[in-house]
């Protein structure tokens, strides 16, 4: 048994069809980590989708009844990058179930894991990127309502800079939410609003100088606001081999990213929620070793076994 819970349902599946977002990844990540003996079958809970109420704390009411009823125009369902569906709409709304549930099991036990979510490119009344609600907004703003954070520190390591979080948790929320994001600068998307702290890395760079810049990153954040959880988007995107990636991470490299962000919030005392955001390595199985790797990175790191460095295969 893990020291902590994964999040997990067959229906995080997205009905996307042929694309460059493997959608079965999800599926495949949890029974590799069962197949690995990683994880056992009682290690995994399975969420409730978010409400629409739940949804409205972060999306405008207008974009939420767009989605809703399947009146996004031509332009805004092009922007998705991902073909409309009432299905998909449904997935959505499971992942930020997905990432309440985890940030709720964090708090219990100082780390959960959602196989799934960190769709970090959705904006309060528009989607893109792939991304139609940002299940981790959600969940900041739900714990939030429910008195059970006051703060939070969102730490994405995705490839592409989290445009979204920034956007929603901009200006007047700056306080209450420190959102980080490292990321490739001459990349998606065009436009970066700015977060808290903004760590633009040039093309092609490798596990020494990106780990060092987590290190920097995350104890420059915790040094602004020590936040009642911390919410890391562990996209799999800075991989070498990523098609929508520029730049040159090992698998090794990644993994020691995750340990890193693990060991300071635990040196820290502060619970961290984690979800998976992107991935499209050549080769798909590498996207499902990343992120397997991440929850055996977090339980190295929780379970207080080995150096957190080791590759699962
Ligand atoms: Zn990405």
């Amino acid at each position: 048994m893990l020291p902590f819970k994964l999040v997990y349902s067959d229906d995080y599946y997205l009905p996307i069809g042929a694309h460059v977002f493997p959608a079965e990844k999800y599926k495949r990540i949890h029974d590799r980590l069962l197949a690995s003996g990683v994880a056992a079958p009682g290690d995994f809970f399975t969420p409730r989708p978010g409400t629409d109420e739940d949804v409205l704390l972060v999306h405008t009411p207008q974009y939420v009844n767009k989605l809703k009823t399947g009146t996004l125009s031509a332009r805004e369902e092009l922007e998705l990058e991902v073909p409309y569906s009432p299905e998909l709409v449904r997935a959505f709304w499971l992942a930020a179930g997905g990432s309440m549930q985890a940030a709720d099991y964090a708090l219990d036990d100082g780390v959960a894991i959602s196989i799934g979510g960190g769709f970090h490119h959705a904006f309060p009344g528009h989607g893109e990127g792939f991304c139609l609600i940002h299940d981790v907004a959600v969940a900041i703003r739900r714990m939030q309502r429910d008195d059970k954070i006051r703060t939070a520190m969102t730490f994405d390591c995705d490839v592409h800079q989290g445009n979204g979080t920034a956007a929603i948790f901009s200006g007047a929320h700056a306080e209450d939410v420190f959102t980080i994001s490292l990321h490739q600068q001459n990349n998606y998307p065009a436009v970066k609003p700015p977060s808290s702290l903004d760590v633009n890395l040039p093309d092609g760079t490798g596990d020494e100088e990106y780990l060092a810049c987590v290190g920097d990153a995350l104890s420059l954040g915790l040094g602004k606001l020590k936040p009642d959880l911390i919410c890391y988007i562990a996209g799999a995107d800075p991989y070498r081999e990523d098609q929508l990636g520029g730049l040159s991470l090992t698998i090794e490299g990644l993994k020691g990213r995750d340990a890193i962000v693990f060991r300071m919030a635990k040196a820290e005392g502060i619970p961290v929620m984690v979800t998976l955001a992107g991935g499209y390595a050549r080769n798909v199985e590498d996207t499902i070793t990343i992120h397997c790797n991440t929850v055996v990175a977090a339980k190295e790191v929780f379970a207080g076994t080995g150096d957190g460095v080791r590759n699962s295969e």
